[in-house]
């Protein structure tokens, strides 16, 4: 077992040296694996994007698709971001994935448009750890001008989690990436710390309500009052509002009576390959 996980730590190569210890647990050792795994990952480009349609609920019309990553692994499969994203964000890997992400989205979705198909727009996740990043300006810039993608196409999704922490230079950042043209929007809203005072400085245009006050409604009467603050607030700061993780016509009717005006969630659609979304938006197209 030793001897494997050492081999492999060296079969890696490149500034990835580690070396096993025997006081290591079993947790430990995984996660160098995984390391080691992710680095191969990246050089190797094992990584696919999944596309999950965003949903105007009065007409049922498609007005966006987010990308999720999605990390085709060698032995242990099709992976999601929770197996993985955090290492990338703790060994800084994340802005070699990003990075990845917004080429190949930028340019698969300029293809659409260009093919006259309509996607919407483009949502994006975007780690704290890259909007951090000194040039990120720049890379999203040249990325888009890479594949013609124009700014009003994309919308970023930031999560409040640490916003607090480094509030000055979050809105400098937000502030230039919404000079370009470019949407933004707070994911998994209601979950994080961001101050109210925050969120007025934000040059935001959208709330993405997390699942999680999603799931139970409309059974639980303290999730209901969460969605009607935050519909309120976000009419209040002149925002819109999607809702994220919804599965049932029940959740739909609540959020419709509330005037949440956009969804995502199996209820209408997975997340999908992009030939999978490319039949989608050409049967749209007829
Ligand atoms: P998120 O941005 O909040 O994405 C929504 C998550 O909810 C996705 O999980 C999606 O597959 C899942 N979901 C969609 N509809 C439903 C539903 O009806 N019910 C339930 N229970 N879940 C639903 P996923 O794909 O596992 O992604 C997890 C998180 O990983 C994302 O959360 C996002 O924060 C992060 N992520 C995904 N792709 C990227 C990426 O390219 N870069 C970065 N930095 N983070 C990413
Ligand atoms: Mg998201
Ligand atoms: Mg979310
Ligand atoms: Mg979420």
């Amino acid at each position: 077992y030793a001897d494997t996980a050492m081999y492999r730590a060296k079969e890696s190569g490149r500034n990835n040296f580690q070396f096993y210890r025997p006081e290591m647990t079993k947790h430990a050792l995984e996660q160098m694996q995984m390391k080691t795994s992710l680095r191969q990952a990246i050089d190797n480009e094992e990584f696919i994007i999944h596309y999950q349609p965003q949903v105007d609920i009065a007409t049922d019309t498609l007005v966006g698709i987010e990308a999720l990553l999605r990390w085709q692994h060698p032995s242990k499969g099709l992976l999601t971001p929770k197996k993985f994203i955090s290492l990338a964000e703790e060994t800084g890997m994340i802005l070699e994935i990003d990075d990845w992400v917004m080429h190949t989205t930028m340019k698969q979705v300029s293809k659409w448009y260009h093919d006259g198909l309509d996607p919407g727009k483009l949502a994006l996740n975007i780690s704290m750890r890259h909007l951090e990043a000194p040039n990120f300006i720049y890379r999203i810039q040249n990325t888009m001008d890479s594949y013609g993608f124009k700014p009003e196409w994309l919308e970023l999704e930031i999560t409040e989690g640490h916003m607090m922490k480094n509030a000055m230079e979050i809105i400098n950042k937000l502030k230039q990436v919404s000079k370009l043209g470019i949407n933004i929007s707070i994911d998994d809203f209601g979950t994080g710390y961001s101050s109210l005072s925050l969120l007025k400085r934000l040059p935001i245009n959208r709330l993405k309500i997390d699942k999680s006050f999603i799931e139970d409604i409309p059974e639980d009467e303290e999730d209901l009052t969460i969605i009607n603050s935050i519909i309120a607030l976000a009419k209040s700061l002149n925002l819109k509002v999607i809702a994220e993780g919804v599965e049932t016509i029940e959740q739909i009717n609540f959020l419709k009576s509330k005037k949440c005006k956009y969804v995502q969630g199996h209820y209408y659609f997975y997340p999908m390959s992009a030939d999978e979304l490319q039949e989608i938006l050409l049967t749209n197209n007829e």
